[in-house]
């Protein structure tokens, strides 16, 4: 049994609400608790307290703030296990993938709560004697935080954290699929005495409760991370105030395996990416594209190992793959590789719903052959265990293909030779290029895309920097 989580933070108080959202374990369907699903008084109760919290939070040192960091990554990590099974209960990824993230977690809130010492800003040479030129960064204020189902801890740490050290307060809307680990993480938080007001989390109607963000000039910075669609119409409802806005999308991951790759490396990496998170990750591999003198090895590497994957609900031994999230989630895979076949691609293995728990959300590991670019299993974000392979005769076709997409998060690609990796490292369209490997996620690098997969960078000081402003002070001397 997890705890019970049907409360918010607000102000430093517990808060509940007779409206409630009721969660489910995907894994067999039974409801695990309730969260709050607030008023719009509380979204503006949550907004007051984090606008007068600013004023003394902002003002601390950088030491005080990390010191609220460290003692977070601390706590969170004496409890990592009782975390990861409510995050593994209420997502449906495995245990050990929970584990996993909830240190990824402290990973993120400790490198930031040591960046946050090194917010320097610049003296800049002056065009006249008695000009002094400086440039100071300051914390951007009030954010409102909305963050997706897929990595519920971790995309929770890596945008409060920077928030935190930058010296900004905040207002949490975590995913109305995942809130319950969302406000075990924020529990935590709460116990190493962090001032009232300074960090809240809210729950309930996603639309009224961004709507209200949106719309108080005191919230200055909004950073989304979820679908591509919610994002565009977020971007827009940022253009009324001209607030700063981060937005972290979809993608469409390719990996490119050229004919002198290590197949065996690949085929390693490849699968450990693609499977990881049931297939429902942002830079998870969405089409394989092999050179056609590798295709048929490679396709027989990456099918014998896929065979192996152990489907079933998270909490169980050696389980690799868990449930989908939803309905909707585990329809659109069924309803992608129903078109891809009935187009002329091959099921080589899978293709089917697999029968191993309560739930109707477990979809077995596939992958699919003789796929072709303009299939829409090939342009669509899958977000499931599906591997689709496609054949290529050129290095410059393989570009082509990747670049076409609108996304441009993640690329993946695999060879041995030196001038490859750079001329396709430079000629990749993406936020992101893994070579030889598909390991991206890292406090101290900057992640995040181009084109239709956002704007903006989490991690690294390019993440810090997403939370503060500049100003320039010119100075002009008085004549002695
Ligand atoms: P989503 O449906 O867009 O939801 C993301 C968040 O937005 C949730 O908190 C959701 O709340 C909220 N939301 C939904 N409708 C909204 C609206 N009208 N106004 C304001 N907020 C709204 O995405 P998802 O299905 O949770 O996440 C999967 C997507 O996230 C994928 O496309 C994935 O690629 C992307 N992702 C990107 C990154 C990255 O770093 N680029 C990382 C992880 C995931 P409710 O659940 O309460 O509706």
């Amino acid at each position: 049994m997890t705890p019970n989580l049907n409360y918010n933070w607000v102000n430093g108080k517990k808060i509940k609400s007779a409206d409630e959202v009721s969660i489910f374990n995907p894994a067999n369907g039974y409801n695990i608790g309730n969260v709050p699903s607030v008023s719009k008084e509380i979204v503006q109760e949550a907004i007051d307290s984090a606008s007068t919290a600013f004023e003394k939070w902002s003002n601390y040192t950088a030491e005080t703030r990390q010191q609220f960091l460290e003692k977070w990554a601390v706590n969170l990590l004496n409890k990592q296990e009782e975390l990861a099974q409510i995050m593994c209960e209420e997502q449906g990824k495995p245990y050990t993938e929970a584990f996993g993230e909830i240190g990824v977690c402290a990973k993120f809130i400790r490198w930031f709560g040591e960046e946050g010492k090194r917010i320097y800003g610049e003296t800049i040479p002056p065009s006249s004697e008695n000009q002094r030129i400086s440039v100071i960064k300051q914390p951007v204020g009030v954010c409102g935080l909305i963050t997706p189902w897929n990595f519920p801890g971790a995309m929770v740490a890596r945008k409060v954290a920077p928030a935190l050290a930058a010296g900004c307060t905040v207002i949490v809307k975590p995913s109305s699929e995942t809130p319950r680990i969302a406000i075990a993480i924020f529990d935590e938080l709460m116990a190493t005495g962090i001032d009232a007001g300074v960090a809240n989390i809210i729950t309930g109607s996603s639309s009224m409760i961004s709507d209200t963000l949106f719309a108080d000039n005191r919230v200055k910075k909004m950073s989304f991370t979820g679908s591509t669609q919610i994002g565009k119409t977020l971007m827009s409802k940022a253009s009324d105030q001209v607030k700063r806005i981060s937005l972290e999308l979809g993608g469409n991951a390719p990996a490119i395996v050229l004919p002198d790759a290590d197949l065996d490396n690949a085929v390693n990496a490849i699968v450990d990416n693609k499977f990881e998170n049931s297939g429902q990750m942002c830079n998870g591999i969405n089409v394989i594209l092999v050179h056609k003198d590798v295709k048929q090895e490679m396709t027989k590497k990456i099918i014998e190992s896929v065979k192996k994957i152990k489907v079933g609900a998270g909490n169980e031994e050696n389980v690799q793959v868990g449930p989908l999230i939803n309905k909707k989630a585990i329809d659109k895979v069924e309803q992608l590789v129903s078109e891809a076949s009935n187009q002329g691609a091959v099921i080589e293995t899978g293709g089917f719903k697999a029968d191993v728990g309560e739930s109707d959300l477990f979809y077995q590991p596939t992958v699919i052959s003789s796929v072709t670019a303009d299939m829409t299993i090939a342009q669509e974000e899958i977000f499931g265990p599906v591997a689709p392979i496609i054949s290529f005769d050129t290095e410059e076709e393989a570009i082509e293909i990747a670049n076409a997409s609108p996304y441009g998060l993640a690329a993946y690609f695999f060879t041995s030779d030196i001038n490859t990796i750079y001329r396709m490292s430079e000629k990749l369209e993406f936020g992101m290029v893994g070579v030889n490997g598909t390991q991206l996620s890292v406090p101290q690098a900057p992640f995040g895309g181009i084109k239709e997969s956002g704007m903006g960078r989490e991690g690294s000081h390019y993440g810090l920097d997403g939370f503060l402003e500049l100003k320039y002070i010119s100075l002009s001397l008085l004549k002695k």
